[in-house]
């Protein structure tokens, strides 16, 4: 058990990473993050992101 970081699963790729920020109860990796700040609301990609995000205000309100 060499594991010294805490893993969380990211909300967006759904795959275990260490470096993250928290939204609300839920964890958002670097990259996502990064991806979803540079993210055009053009992006075909954009909504996809919304949907994630939107997942998490349901689960919040709910
Ligand atoms: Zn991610």
């Amino acid at each position: 058990m060499s594991e010294s970081s805490q893993t969380r699963v990211c909300i967006v790729c759904r795959e275990p990473k260490s470096e993250g920020i928290r939204i609300w109860e839920q964890f958002v990796c670097v990259s996502c993050e990064r991806e979803i700040v540079q993210t055009d609301v053009e992006d075909e990609k954009y909504p996809f992101y919304i949907e994630r995000m939107k997942g998490i205000w349901f689960d919040m309100i709910s």
